[in-house]
């Protein structure tokens, strides 16, 4: 079947009123698929949500960066996605448009639930030369389940999945944010394998000079690894993103996360989403307001690494 012919897509909008996507090095593309949450669905209507919350961004130069992303991104809108077909299925399609967007740009794309993350890795992993990728995957929940209550796959269980198909690198796998229930096999799976998780707890009452330690430890531990950053908007505690399908109270401020996004920016970052935002369990629009800060501020942060003399 042709793309095409899959009628569903959220967003008219494009990200900061950018142009349409043409040859500019970075783009935007929503991916609005929600077929595997746990419980509250939603998460298919993120992409435009964020795309209109980013229009509050006006002219869009970036306090930190004093740069604008916007002369050097396009939208390519949403992804057109059989929703109602099997898992597997999707994550073709999924895979497969990301590719084509991939080899030609530097891709931020939004979600969705965070399923649609094994569809992006293995499309980042190809396109990147083929060994396996570092990670900084911000959460509350650890995402390395073996399987989603009885059925194979699900929105929690796509971290365990890349790094069983090799996907990334487990000593290159960093976890922040980690407070979810959980069994601790699967809490503490990451580390485990040899990779590291910074828990909320563990970040408590830790902001500005207080996480250089753990920035540090990222650094050292990523090096100049081709690096993807995926983003749950879960991992911001409910005050700061209630729209969310399962919120975890006791996360991250908004200001922890964009210390790390604005801090870290000169790691070597080939890509990132940002995911689980559902706007029909939001407030006064927090929630993709700050998923749009934070998506503006990576952009910002890697237009001034390239466009740095
Ligand atoms: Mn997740
Ligand atoms: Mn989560």
């Amino acid at each position: 079947m042709a793309i095409g012919q899959f009628a569903y897509a959220s967003s008219t909008q494009r990200f900061m009123a950018c142009a349409p996507l043409a040859d500019q090095p970075f783009a935007i593309c929503g991916v609005p698929y929600d077929g595997v949450v746990t419980n509250r669905p939603g998460a298919r209507f993120g992409p435009q949500a964020i795309r209109t919350a980013s229009l509050m961004l006006c002219d869009a130069i970036h306090p930190v960066f004093d740069v604008s992303p916007l002369a050097h991104l396009g939208d390519a809108l949403d992804m057109r996605l059989p929703n109602a077909s099997p898992l597997p299925e999707v994550r073709q399609h999924i895979e497969r448009q990301a590719a084509e967007l991939m080899a030609r740009h530097h891709c931020v794309f939004l979600g969705g639930d965070h399923s649609v993350t094994l569809s992006l890795l293995r499309a980042a992993k190809a396109r990147h030369g083929g060994e396996p990728l570092a990670l900084l995957h911000f959460d509350a929940h650890c995402d390395t389940w073996t399987d989603h209550f009885g059925e194979p796959s699900g929105h929690g269980t796509w971290t365990y999945e890349a790094l069983q198909e090799g996907l990334v690198s487990p000593a290159h796998t960093v976890q922040v944010g980690i407070r979810s229930s959980g069994e601790r096999a699967a809490r503490e799976y990451v580390a485990d394998q040899g990779g590291q998780i910074f828990t909320a707890r563990a970040l408590r009452g830790l902001d500005g000079a207080g996480l250089a330690p753990v920035l540090q430890a990222i650094r050292q531990r990523i090096g100049q690894r081709p690096v993807y950053l995926t983003l749950d908007i879960d991992v911001l505690d409910p005050a700061f993103a209630p729209g969310t399908g399962t919120p975890e109270p006791g996360g991250l401020s908004s200001s922890q996360v964009l210390t790390f996004v604005e801090e870290l920016a000169d790691l070597n970052w080939i890509g990132m989403d940002c995911v689980e935002v559902a706007p029909a369990y939001d407030h006064a629009e927090l929630t993709s307001n700050a998923a749009a800060t934070l998506v503006w501020t990576y952009l910002a942060g890697q237009v001034a690494r390239r466009t740095a003399p």
